[in-house]
């Protein structure tokens, strides 16, 4: 009788997916705060900032003209654009 074993090291790929899937949960919380105010100047959340030991407060803005939100934080540098996708611009 033959034993084989199929597991794997995954631990590398399941840290990836973990701080991509992170990532992806904290700018779908952005586009949901945003989506329902449409603010057109900078306007704080209640999301924090995603950078490890910041305890800023992120604020977005929506650039209505070409379907994307900005967002930035408080307290550090971290910002972005976020591409809403609405009308396919990339
Ligand atoms: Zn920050």
């Amino acid at each position: 009788m033959s034993k084989f074993n199929t597991s794997q090291n995954t631990d590398n790929s399941n840290n990836i997916s973990k701080i991509e899937r992170e990532l992806a949960s904290f700018i779908a919380l952005i586009v949901d705060a945003t989506m329902q105010s449409y603010p057109t100047v900078f306007t704080e959340t209640k999301i924090k900032c995603n950078k490890k030991g910041c305890d800023g407060i992120i604020s977005t803005k929506l650039l209505v003209t070409n379907d994307k939100i900005a967002w930035k934080c408080s307290e550090c540098e971290n910002n972005g654009i976020i591409k809403t996708g609405l009308n396919g611009i990339v």
